[in-house]
């Protein structure tokens, strides 16, 4: 199996698709390497491009304050994107951008080998859970796929434009932090 640094090395020089040409750094991702739970996203913004780091934002800082709603944080979760590189202007990552990147994510996920898996918003819900995945109707719902327990909620940067879709985040983070338990209690 690959290595972390065969797999960091590969990343930050990769050239697979158009966006290396814009990106300031490739965003690999962060955190504990053999952690229970990811939380995937669907790429960086600008402050994750400066800084190389996923989530750093306002959107980052949200997310920090939903990690710890569930007692997790940085250092026990690991936190990746569907694609590396930056879109311009923030726009969705075109399918074949994604398709050029997710080897990267699939064997981060090998090697992390999580019990659960978040994905943050739809974008990471269509790649990682169902291709039709409707957010809206579908976030805080469980499938189980490869032993690995797998759910969607909103992404925080939806949770920023539009404050009434909190209550229900906050609801399916209890659900994520009640999974957790039964994870660890497996263990
Ligand atoms: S987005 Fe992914 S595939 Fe595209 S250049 Fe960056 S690391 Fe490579």
């Amino acid at each position: 199996m690959i290595t972390w640094q065969e797999l960091k090395d590969s990343c930050y020089s990769c050239r697979k698709c158009g966006l290396c040409g814009t990106r300031n750094n490739v965003v690999f991702g962060v955190g504990k390497e053999n952690a229970d739970i990811m939380f995937i996203g669907e790429g960086p913004g600008e402050q994750e491009d400066l800084q190389g780091e996923p989530f750093v934002g306002a959107a980052g800082k949200l997310l920090d304050d939903m990690l710890s709603i569930i007692d997790v944080n940085r250092t026990n979760c690991y936190i990746a994107n569907i694609v590396k590189c930056r879109p311009p202007m923030n726009r969705d990552p075109k399918d074949e951008e994604q398709d050029a990147c997710f080897p990267y994510l699939q064997k981060q996920i090998e090697l992390v080998n999580p019990a659960i898996i978040v994905c943050l918003g739809r974008i990471a819900a269509k790649r990682l859970i169902d291709p039709d995945y409707r957010i809206t109707r579908e976030h805080g719902k469980w499938i189980c796929r490869n032993g690995i327990w797998m759910t969607a909620i909103y992404h925080p940067s939806a949770l920023l434009r539009d404050l009434t879709k909190r209550p229900e985040t906050f609801d399916d983070l209890m659900d994520i932090r009640q999974k957790l338990r039964e994870v660890h209690a497996q263990l």
